[in-house]
């Protein structure tokens, strides 16, 4: 036992309308969910109300992202506070698509995770290498480095899960082994403790994600250092249930 409760994150990235989104929460809530697991959907921001009114009050609901101050001339953006006002408690930040696709720098992410947490927001912190970086043997670097950016922003490690998600496995149906996922976290909680504190580096959560399934969720789940998931295409679908029932 590691004291640590297993941690299910669905992203549902830009996907879903009200009528799709409606039936999934239908299924979540009808469900038996383990006990023993949190729970948190990542809706798009548009559908956070819709989302929180909807979900079963023991399900957490996941912004997809936010920005790093309270207010102001910021088009488009969306605050902490915001978030929080629509009873919503989880943000995403890091994630490689926010990264690679919209070019967040790591110090950007990391402003956005004080800002977040300062904000009472939890807040999951999504780091993880590209393909090229891990064939080139660097992939400890690559995540050391995105972990000690949010790392120097956090102050309270109770309200933060580290999600581990090898670039190229998002998105492209090529899961870490069980193995490359257990290596990578067990190295990760050994940086934690070693630049963090003992105490942070056993109690932190750290999630594996990329290309997660109803069919490799209990093998990956079984691993010590895994302590849950973040998944995004089986998260649009009934599996999902599956997933978050993996330890049981
Ligand atoms: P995937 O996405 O499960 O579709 O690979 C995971 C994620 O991006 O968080």
């Amino acid at each position: 036992m590691t004291g640590r409760k297993f941690f299910v994150g669905g992203n549902w990235k830009m996907n879903g309308d009200k009528k799709s989104l409606g039936e999934l929460i239908k299924t979540m809530n009808a469900a038996k969910l383990n006990a023993d697991t949190d729970v948190v959907c990542g809706a798009p921001t548009i559908y956070l109300d819709f989302v929180r009114s909807k979900l079963d009050a023991k399900i957490g609901v996941a912004a997809q992202n936010c920005y790093k101050v309270a207010k102001g001339a910021f088009t488009g953006e969306t605050s902490p506070a915001m978030i929080l006002d629509c009873g919503v408690k989880w943000v995403i930040l890091g994630h490689s698509e926010r990264r690679h696709v919209f070019g967040e720098s790591d110090e950007l992410i990391g402003q956005k995770v004080a800002h977040a947490l300062e904000c009472g927001l939890g807040v999951i912190a999504c780091i993880g290498e590209k393909l090229d970086e891990r064939e080139a043997g660097i992939t400890e670097k690559v995540v050391y480095a995105q972990t000690k950016v949010i790392a120097d922003n956090v102050k309270d490690w109770s309200k933060v899960v580290l999600a581990y998600e090898p670039v190229w496995a998002i998105g492209t149906g090529k899961t870490a082994s069980p193995q490359q996922a257990q290596d990578v976290h067990d190295k990760l909680r050994q940086w934690m403790k070693a630049n963090v504190s003992e105490a942070v580096a056993s109690s932190v959560r750290i999630i594996y994600g990329g290309s997660v399934t109803g069919g490799t969720c209990k093998e990956l789940a079984s691993q010590k250092d895994v302590d849950g998931f973040l998944v995004g295409g089986a998260a649009l679908k009934p599996e999902i249930v599956d997933i978050i029932n993996a330890k049981a």
